[in-house]
C-alpha cells in the first residue's frame, strides 16, 4: 500500500505536483513525535509524513532480535505530551512500537503518513522560497512536489544493513553469521552455541535473551563496557499518578531526567570515584572471584562512552548461572566451528551474531542542496544542534548521546512550532540561520569516544566556538536556551517572493 494509512478524511489523492506547508521525513519516534506536535500546536498545517519503509515505527519496527528493548528509561523515551504510564522502565521493542503507533493514531498523525515514499533529493529554491522534493514511491516511480518547510527525522543510520568490521577468514566458518539489524525470522538458536560479537547495548541485551534456550552464549568483546544493573520497574509510576494524576507522571519523568543528568555529571566530574562505584556494582552481581578487572573494566572513564543498562542485572544473572560467558580477546581467524583468538584460545560456535553497530548516515541518504549547490554536511555548521547555518527552512532531529532521544525531539519540536508561528504571524517565507563570522572558530563535534561516535564525525555538521553554532549535550541547558532565546537571534528572515510562485508572472 502506498497511500496514507489511517483516517480517510485527511487523505490527499496524491502528492505529485502538490505544495504542502511542511514535509516530515521519517515516521519513526522523531517523525511521529514531530507530527503530533504540529497537530497539537499548529492545527491546520498542511503536512505529510514521508516514510521509506512499508510500516511506521522506524527503529522499533526494524529491530526484531530476541530481547530487543529500550536501553534507557522509557519514562523519558516516551513523549512529554503522552507519558509512558506502565511501570516497566526498559520495555520490549514491541511495546514501544505499540506505544508509537497508538500515539500516532490518537493524534491523527497516521492519516498523514505516506508509506513507501522515500525522499531522494531536496533542493531549496530561493526564487520560489520553497523546497523542491524528489521522492521515490514503491522503490521505483519518482515524483516531484514542493513544501515550505522541511523537517528531517530519518534517524542516524542506514536501514539496508548494519556495520560489520572485517573478520579475518570468516568464509571458513560453516555456521550462520547474522547482524541484529536484520535478524532472520527463521533463525533457530535453541540448543546451539552462539557467539555474540560486541560489548554495547545490543550485545548485553541479546546475551540473556539468547541464553534462555541456546546451549551456551559467549559474548566476545575486544574491550569491556560499563554495565549497570537497574530496576526493571519503577514503583513510583504506580503510586504518584494515583495520588496526583497527570502531575504524577510528570514528576516521574522529571525524577528520571534529574537522576540521569546527575549520574552523567558526577561521572564526568569524579570519574575515578564513579569507576569504583560501577565496578563494585558489577562485582556484587557476579560470583566471587570473577575477573571483573579483565571483563568489566573499560579503558575509558564512565560516560566517555554510552553506558549499558541491564534490567534487574539480567545479563549478570546469565553469566553467573554459567549460561553465558564473557571473553575479552580479538579474533585472528575462523575454522568451520571455531573462532580463533589472539591469546591462542578459541571459542566454539554454531552461530555468530555481529552486534557491532550501525552504518551511520544523516538525512536519510537524501541529496540536499540550496539553489542547486549540494549541501555537504561536514562542511556546514550546526545551528542549535537542529538547523544548518545558511540552509533555510530545514530542521533536523538528532538526539542526545547522554540522555534519551525524545528529550531532544520534544525541545526541537517546541522550537519548530514557535518558529512556524512567528513566520506565519510576520509573513516570513524563509528563516535562514546566520553563518558564523570569522571570529568563530569552527571545529569537529566532540562527543563520545565509542567507535560509532567516532565514525559519526564523518557525517556530522561542524561546531562553532560559541552558541548558537553548537549542539549541546545538555538537556537542562537546552530547555532554558531554546525556550528563552528570541526566535530572531542569529536568524535571517526573508519575505515571500514578489511574484507568488502559484501565479503566472504579471505581463503588466
Ligand atoms: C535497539 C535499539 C535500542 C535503542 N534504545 C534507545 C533508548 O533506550 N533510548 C534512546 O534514547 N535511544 C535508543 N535508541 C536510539 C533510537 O534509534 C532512537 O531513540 C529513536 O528511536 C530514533 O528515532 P528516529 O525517528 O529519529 O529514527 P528512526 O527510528 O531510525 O526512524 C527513522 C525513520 O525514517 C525513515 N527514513 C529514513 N530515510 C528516509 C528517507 N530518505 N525518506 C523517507 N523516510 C526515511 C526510516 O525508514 C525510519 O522509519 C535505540 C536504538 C536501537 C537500534
Amino acid at each position: 500500500m502506498s497511500a496514507p494509512v489511517g483516517s480517510l478524511s485527511r487523505m490527499r489523492a496524491h502528492l505529485d505536483g502538490e505544495h504542502l506547508d511542511v514535509v516530515v521525513v521519517g515516521a519513526g519516534l522523531s517523525g511521529i513525535g514531530m507530527a503530533c506536535h504540529l497537530e497539537r500546536h499548529r492545527p491546520g498545517t498542511d503536512y505529510a509524513v514521508l516514510e521509506a519503509r512499508h510500516e511506521t515505527g522506524g527503529t522499533w519496527s526494524l529491530f526484531r532480535y530476541p530481547g530487543v528493548r529500550s536501553d534507557s528509561d522509557m519514562h523519558t523515551l516516551g513523549y512529554r505530551f503522552r507519558p509512558w504510564t506502565r511501570p516497566e522502565t526498559m520495555p520490549a521493542g514491541a511495546a514501544i512500537l505499540d506505544y508509537l503507533r497508538d500515539t500516532a493514531r490518537e493524534y491523527g498523525v497516521d492519516g498523514r503518513v505516506w508509506l513507501r515514499h522515500r525522499l531522494i533529493a531536496a533542493d531549496w529554491s530561493s526564487a520560489r522560497s520553497r523546497w523542491v522534493l524528489r521522492v521515490e514511491r514503491d522503490g521505483a516511480e519518482q515524483m516531484e512536489f514542493t513544501c515550505s518547510f522541511l523537517l528531517m527525522c530519518p534517524g542516524y543510520y542506514r536501514y539496508d544493513g548494519g556495520h560489520r568490521p572485517p573478520l579475518p577468514d570468516v568464509e571458513a566458518f560453516a555456521g550462520r553469521v547474522v547482524h541484529p539489524q536484520s535478524w532472520p525470522e527463521d533463525l533457530d538458536y535453541a540448543g546451539k552455541r552462539v557467539v555474540v560479537l560486541g560489548s554495547g547495548a545490543t550485545a548485553v541485551t541479546l546475551v540473556p535473551a539468547l541464553a534462555r534456550t541456546a546451549a551456551h552464549v559467549t559474548m566476545l568483546q575486544r574491550s569491556p563496557s560499563y554495565v549497570l544493573p537497574l530496576p526493571s520497574t519503577d514503583r513510583l509510576v504506580e503510586v504518584l499518578p494515583r495520588l496526583l494524576g497527570a502531575l504524577g507522571h510528570r514528576l516521574v519523568r522529571w525524577k528520571n531526567i534529574l537522576v540521569a543528568t546527575a549520574m552523567y555529571r558526577v561521572c564526568q566530574r569524579y570519574p575515578r570515584f564513579m569507576r569504583g562505584v560501577l565496578l563494585r556494582a558489577a562485582r556484587s552481581a557476579l560470583p566471587a572471584g570473577y575477573l571483573v578487572e579483565v571483563h568489566f573494566t573499560p579503558r575509558y572513564d564512565p560516560w566517555d562512552q554510552r553506558m549499558c543498562m541491564v534490567p534487574d542485572g539480567d545479563f549478570f544473572t546469565a553469566v553467573s548461572d554459567g549460561r553465558a560467558t564473557v571473553v575479552t580477546d580479538t579474533i585472528t581467524g575462523f575454522t568451520r566451528d571455531r573462532i580463533q583468538l589472539s591469546s591462542g584460545d578459541s571459542v566454539e560456535a554454531d552461530i555468530l551474531v555481529t552486534a557491532t553497530g550501525f552504518n551511520l548516515h544523516l538525512f536519510g541518504e537524501a541529496t540536499l542542496s540550496v539553489d542547486g549547490r549540494p549541501i555537504r554536511t561536514t562542511e556546514t555548521v550546526t545551528y542549535r544542534g537542529m538547523m544548518l547555518a545558511g540552509v533555510p527552512n530545514m530542521v533536523y532531529v538528532l538526539g542526545y548521546t547522554n540522555a534519551t532521544w525524545t528529550l531532544k525531539l520534544d525541545l526541537v519540536a517546541d522550537y519548530v512550532c514557535k518558529l512556524l508561528r512567528h513566520m506565519t504571524d510576520n509573513a516570513i517565507a524563509a528563516a535562514t540561520p546566520s553563518t558564523p563570522g570569522p571570529e568563530i572558530a569552527i571545529t569537529a563535534f566532540k562527543g563520545l569516544t565509542s567507535g560509532y561516535a567516532v565514525r559519526a564525525l564523518d557525517h556530522l555538521p561542524r561546531h562553532g566556538s560559541r552558541p548558537p553554532w553548537q549542539a549541546t549535550m545538555n538537556y537542562l541547558l537546552d530547555t532554558l536556551t531554546l525556550r528563552r532565546t528570541p526566535i530572531a537571534k542569529d536568524m535571517t528572515f526573508t519575505p515571500p517572493p514578489a511574484t507568488p510562485p502559484e501565479q503566472p508572472p504579471n505581463p503588466a
